[in-house]
């Protein structure tokens, strides 16, 4: 059922108007008439509109009441009294306690971790979290260890990124020189031994990064995880723990997963139960795969400020395109002699071939493959739109123009067709 058109809500204090864009090709403007109104922490200007396309759940929340204005079609929109806001808000102010402490002592600030299943909320809490704390003056550092989505760059990475202002209610958190790190799967579980290896390899450099800015390492970090938490998964999220060294845990609606963790944790991580909240809005595979081809879209087109990206052709032969660990290239793409899986943390020249086809590629600050380059933040991105065998040829997107840096190129396993 499609609702249409202009629909103005009034809000109770402590309230929240969620609604979902579906239908493709749509277009929700969202203001606020009355009173204070926030989208998942971040202030909403009184007057302004704000756009919403295809994919978009929704949550206006207020302390005050308000009043707001939707134009255009929803497929749900309502208003809902219970949510866990409070209980958030106890956390943040927690969190705060802990800062406070940090700063007096010139120690380091609150460690939080976000865990649980998927779709519960832990980006949208990670998020919350991160502006309430920038609206408070603080600057903590956003960590996204989820290859899944690849909040801070694109699936398929992990990053960390210093928070100096709330998100932008469309284009998220601004990012300045983030670090990332490629993993190149959509699971850890695609290579566990890599992920491990760049998770500690993040942990270290952030560390270090406190230790040189006092603001940064009293506010501390907010770390949002993958929603895999069994078996393996869970061994990867306590390693993160210990690679992090936590202090608090935000264990999001899941008790078995509250309970190993209170059983495993060393007593002086607090690991704290929260409710999810009855807005989070489950989505399907494809609807992941949909919001993974938007980030990467995102990432070569811009989302309101539009970049626009370069395409050109380069030569196989001037590239040094490299995969990490386990074949899932066809045999002929591999060097003679080298028997795929040989180490998981390996890397393993790629010969240029046809699969290579609209495959992303890392670009490392690393010049040779020598030179740590799993432990080297990356550059950015291209994209390899077409191959052209017979010439030895590959026409990719790139953010910067011609010609590519002469550093190592890393294989993803993700793909993005570019039909923009
Ligand atoms: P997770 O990180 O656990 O997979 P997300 O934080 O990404 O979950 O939330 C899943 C979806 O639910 C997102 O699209 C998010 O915008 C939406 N969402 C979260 N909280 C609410 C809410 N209170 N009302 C409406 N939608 C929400």
């Amino acid at each position: 059922m499609t609702e249409v058109q202009l629909q103005e809500f009034k809000l109770e204090p402590d309230s929240e108007l969620r609604f979902e864009v579906e239908s493709k090709n749509e277009k929700v403007v969202l203001e606020v008439k009355t009173g204070y109104a926030e989208l998942f922490g971040t202030e909403l200007v009184k007057g302004k509109p704000y756009e919403f396309h295809t994919g978009a759940k929704v949550a206006v929340f207020t302390w005050h009441g308000c009043t707001v204005e939707l134009r255009g079609r929803t497929e749900v929109s309502y208003v809902a009294k219970e949510t866990p806001m409070v209980v958030y808000l106890n956390v943040h102010a927690a969190l705060e306690q802990q800062r406070i402490a940090a700063e007096d002592q010139g120690t380091r600030g609150p460690v939080a971790m976000i865990v649980g299943p998927g779709d519960v909320g832990k980006s949208t809490l990670t998020k919350l979290l991160l502006n309430y704390a920038v609206r408070m003056g603080r600057r903590p550092i956003y960590v996204d260890i989820d290859v899944g989505q690849g909040h801070i760059s694109i699936p398929g990475t992990i990053g960390a990124t210093l928070v100096e202002r709330p998100a932008s209610i469309e284009e998220g958190f601004s990012q300045q020189a983030p670090l990332v790190y490629h993993f190149g799967h959509k699971s850890p579980g695609d290579n566990v031994e890599l992920y491990k290896t760049i998770v500690s390899r993040l942990a270290e450099v952030v560390t270090e990064r406190c230790e040189h800015n006092k603001k940064a390492s009293s506010s501390g970090l907010i770390i949002n995880t993958c929603g895999w938490i069994k078996g393996t998964g869970y061994k990867m999220l306590t390693h993160a723990a210990q690679a992090f060294e936590v202090d608090v845990i935000l264990v999001l609606d899941n008790e078995r997963l509250f309970i190993e963790l209170k059983r495993d944790m060393p007593k002086f991580v607090k690991v704290v139960y929260l409710p999810k909240s009855g807005g989070v809005v489950e989505r399907s595979a494809t609807q992941r795969t949909e919001a993974r081809d938007v980030r990467i879209r995102e990432y070569f087109y811009g989302t309101r400020t539009p970049y626009y990206p370069h395409s050109f052709d380069v030569k196989f032969s001037d590239l040094k395109i490299y995969k990490v660990g386990a074949a899932s290239l066809p045999a002929s793409c591999m060097p003679l002699g080298m028997r795929a899986a040989e180490a998981k943390t390996r890397l393993v020249a790629v010969t240029a071939c046809a699969p290579l086809a609209h495959r992303l590629l890392a670009v490392s600050f690393a010049a040779a493959p020598g030179d740590d380059v799993l432990h080297s933040n990356l550059a950015g991105f291209i994209c390899v739109t077409a191959v052209d065998a017979e010439r030895q040829t590959l026409t990719v997107l790139s953010p910067q123009p011609r010609p590519l840096p002469n550093t190592v190129l890393l294989l993803s396993e993700l793909q993005y067709m570019d039909n923009h």
